[in-house]
């Protein structure tokens, strides 16, 4: 490996270890051993993180988008090493790791075009109306403000894009706000090698130190610290419902209570319209295999259902996505807890009533296949367990009786990172009654096409009603993702000179 890890954690520049270890557990490759977070580390990374508020939150634009290059450049200067020690400890393959570093390089460099822009402090100004009667008016601007040190969870389906700086550092350090990341346990190695490019870029920026920490977990108690600090202003994370919502509690129930941005998984239902399903519903099928089974459908993105109104189109569809995922071998999931919640989770499923296994698969590792069932309309309503998320490459084939039967079951959806519509020109009514709740009900809605993939971009929106995220008017994705970590404020009748308008 050329990347030998110090296995410890990075708190405002130096690189510390707390008396106790864990150890990684790669999918190939050596393990190593890395020092266990503590709520001490959390409370002086914070303290740093605060301290560096004072001048990273009154830095210009230019030299915040500097130090987002450098961060960008750090990382590509370490490019081999990262793709190397990601795909050991994660078992994706070498191509994926090097895109998705391409993606998170990307998105730095985009959130640094964009605060050049300026135009993301959303200014506003009131200009002063003395005459008015009865009563004269001030003068009014507002500005966006960074809130403060974020906390940062990455999740352990994207050890660099939702990651050490992944979106959420991206969007929180644009702003002008320091973070401290939380590592994911199931890639250590891959966080810190990419604290380090920070470090680095740190440096060579000559920035507060406190601007950037990384605390490794191998402890529950390491996040809940970080949430519940004083000097944590809002959180970023990405990952399971369970531990977002524990984490979402805790920071609710803090003395002064803070945003936690959570992004949280997601069964993405496509609707498979009638005229597109009778003229390509082969095509469709087989499109979903591909999406479903990618990345043994580890997205969060991953469309798990299908609705089709019964008939001898849905018997074509269902046939045609059963051969092609019974094609489909075996694949390496991220950790050997996501593997077995994979498999519990298919169990729920096929424990469930009017439930038929289409494809199965009787693995007991680290791998995963493919498994697919079908049921009814009827099913489905009565039983809510089948909408929630299995994380992992898992279909179910939902059989409408009728068209009054999808509407309803789009109603009674919970809230969804995507939903999607297959659609030919002859279905637009039938789209045109879905779309006022499906909107309702996702943060992005996708007209044929898979949801796996998420544009970075302007206009993308990757969030969406509880449970897909903790608060829906947000995306993580994308460059309104700064707005999470801004607060406008209004300065009356004050002096220009005194306005922080950076
Ligand atoms: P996870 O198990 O929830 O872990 C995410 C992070 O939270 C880890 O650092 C973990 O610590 C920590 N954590 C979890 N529960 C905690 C608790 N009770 N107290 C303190 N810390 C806690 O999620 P994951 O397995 O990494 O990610 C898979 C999930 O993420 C899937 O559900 C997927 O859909 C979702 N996801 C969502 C998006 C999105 O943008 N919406 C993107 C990617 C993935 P440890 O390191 O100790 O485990």
């Amino acid at each position: 490996m050329t990347f030998k890890p110090l296995g410890k954690h990075l708190i405002a520049g130096n690189w510390v270890a707390s008396a106790d270890t864990f150890s990684s557990e790669p999918a190939h490759g050596d393990a190593y051993q890395y020092s266990v977070g503590t709520p001490e580390l959390v409370d002086t990374a914070c303290r740093a993180a605060e301290a560096a508020f004072w001048s990273y939150g009154y830095s210009s634009r230019e030299d915040r988008a500097k130090f987002l290059n450098a961060i960008a450049d750090e990382i590509e200067a370490r490019a081999d090493a990262i793709t190397e020690i990601g795909t050991s400890e994660t078992g994706l393959p070498e191509g994926r790791l090097q895109g998705e570093r391409g993606r998170t390089t990307g998105q730095l460099r985009l959130f640094a075009q964009h605060i050049l822009k300026g135009d993301y402090q959303d200014r506003r100004h009131d200009e002063a109306l003395p005459d008015r009667q009865p009563l004269p008016r001030p003068d009014i601007k507002l500005v966006q403000r960074p809130i403060g040190p974020v906390a940062v969870f990455g999740a352990s389906n994207f050890p660099l894009a939702f990651s050490t700086a992944g979106g959420d550092t991206a969007a929180a350090l644009a702003a002008g706000c320091p973070v401290v990341v939380k590592g994911h346990s199931a890639h250590p190695g891959t966080g810190e090698i990419v604290a380090e490019a920070v470090a680095a870029a740190i440096k060579s920026c000559g920035l507060h130190p406190g601007v950037f920490s990384l605390i490794q977990g191998g402890n529950r108690a390491v996040g809940q610290a970080l949430v519940q600090h004083p000097d944590i202003a809002a959180v970023g994370f990405t990952g399971s419902l369970g531990g977002g919502r524990a984490l979402f509690d805790l920071c609710a129930q803090r003395p002064v209570p803070i945003p936690f941005f959570g992004e949280l998984g997601s069964v993405n239902p496509m609707f498979l319209l009638p005229a597109a399903l009778a003229s390509r519903g082969e095509a469709i099928a087989k499109g979903w295999a591909g999406s479903l089974t990618m990345g043994a459908g580890q997205f969060c993105t991953n469309p798990g259902i299908a609705l089709v109104v019964d008939g001898v189109d849905a018997d074509t569809f269902v046939k045609t996505v059963t051969e092609a995922l019974g094609d489909i071998g075996n694949q390496t999931m991220l950790t050997d807890g996501i593997a077995d919640a994979y498999r519990s989770g298919a169990r729920r499923v096929s424990g469930s009533s009017g439930i038929r296994e289409l494809v199965g698969t009787a693995c007991e590792t680290r791998d995963a296949a493919p498994y697919l069932f079908e049921t009814t309309g009827d099913a489905w309503l009565a039983n809510e367990e089948l909408g929630e998320e299995v994380f992992g490459p898992l279909g179910i084939v939902v059989r409408v009786k009728d068209e009054d039967q999808l509407r309803q079951i789009a109603h009674g959806l919970q809230g969804q990172l995507t939903c999607t519509l297959h659609m030919d020109d002859a279905d637009n009514e039938l789209a045109g009654s879905l779309m006022p709740v499906l909107e309702r009900k996702a943060g992005r809605i996708l007209a044929n096409g898979f949801p796996t993939g998420v544009e970075v971009s302007e206009a993308m929106v990757h969030g969406g009603p509880y449970p897909a995220s903790t608060n829906f008017g947000a995306t993580s994705v994308g460059t309104l993702s700064i707005r999470r970590f801004l607060r406008p404020v209004s300065y009356q009748n004050m002096p220009d000179n005194l306005i922080k308008d950076k």
